[in-house]
């Protein structure tokens, strides 16, 4: 990766960015394993040509001093921390990844995140749960036993003000979640991978512009809506998910009309680092961002 740095930031801030990372031959790691194959193989394929400036990796700093000073801390007898594995699943294909702690009296790995506040309000927390339980999994596999995943998520834009008036926004600027983990999860990360291999197998040598775009859930596209207006009003009366919900109210009043207000690929559009690599983020989000100036 290439690292630009346009505020001419200090230099601990370029060096906090610096990584030496080396992909390996059929080894993928666990947060990758997450992301849409289109995402996966561009990242691998161009990681020597990907720009991206230290100005805009400056929660990925904050992420990794969490990290650090977490992991300072010396662990119980029961416990170990960071623990890197290298996972062999089939044909050859490798899981990565490293947990932050592992407990073994209580059976639970143990990830430090920081996130925002909406991540909580949402509680979405899909993506964290899945790549604990592909840590859970993996340490299994080395004969370690797990039951529980835990989340502790400091949240960076937390506000004081917002948690007295509101019960329902996050009480506090940290948030535990925690996963109890059945067999039937186990079955199910198992096919996940297995079936994620597969696909990267199938892909690894088709050309960039022909790979599968990235879904509309991996490209945080919330889709299409569909607003009913009063003729010549700019606000909308009210705002469907769905052409049918929205034809359905125009036939109820005169004098209306609609307007279909396309969803916006948000992780293209601001959080892709392989974007410039790929032609769906050209065609569809590049030509866009320049038509609006
Ligand atoms: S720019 Fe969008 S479609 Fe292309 S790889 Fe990134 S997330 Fe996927």
């Amino acid at each position: 990766m290439q690292i630009t740095n346009k505020l001419s930031l200090p230099q601990p801030f370029v060096d906090a960015v610096t990584r030496e990372y080396q992909y390996k031959d059929k080894q993928y790691s666990v947060t990758s394993m997450l992301k849409d194959i289109r995402e996966i193989l561009l990242t691998r394929r161009h990681n020597n040509e990907i720009e991206q400036d230290v100005a805009d990796m400056i929660w990925l700093i904050l992420g990794t001093a969490v990290h650090k000073v977490l992991e300072d801390s010396k662990e119980a007898d029961t416990e170990f921390k960071e623990e890197h594995f290298v996972e062999e699943v089939e044909n050859g294909y490798k899981l990565s990844g490293q947990a932050d702690l592992y407990n073994a009296k209580e059976k639970m790995v143990t990830d430090y995140k920081t996130c925002s506040c909406w991540k909580v309000i949402y509680n979405d927390w899909e993506d964290y749960r899945k790549q604990l339980l592909m840590y859970a999994w993996a340490f299994r596999k080395m004969g370690f036993e797990v039951e529980i995943g835990q989340i502790v998520a400091v949240i960076k834009d937390h506000s004081k003000t917002k948690a007295k008036v509101d019960s329902s926004y996050p009480q506090y600027p940290v948030y535990k979640k925690i996963f109890n983990f059945t067999e039937q999860d186990f079955t199910e990360i198992e096919e996940f991978i297995k079936s994620k291999f597969a696909e990267i197998q199938k892909y690894e040598n088709t050309p960039d512009d022909e790979l599968p775009i990235c879904s509309e859930e991996a490209r945080w596209n919330d889709g299409d809506k569909y607003a009913v207006k009063k003729k010549g009003n700019k606000r909308a009366l009210r705002v469907y998910d769905t052409l049918e919900e929205a034809e359905e109210h125009l036939k109820q009043e005169e004098n209306l009309e609609l307007e279909v207000r396309k969803g916006e690929d948000k992780k293209c559009l601001e959080y892709c680092s392989c974007c410039q690599f790929c032609n769906y983020y050209k065609e569809n989000c590049e030509r866009k961002e320049e038509e609006n100036g």
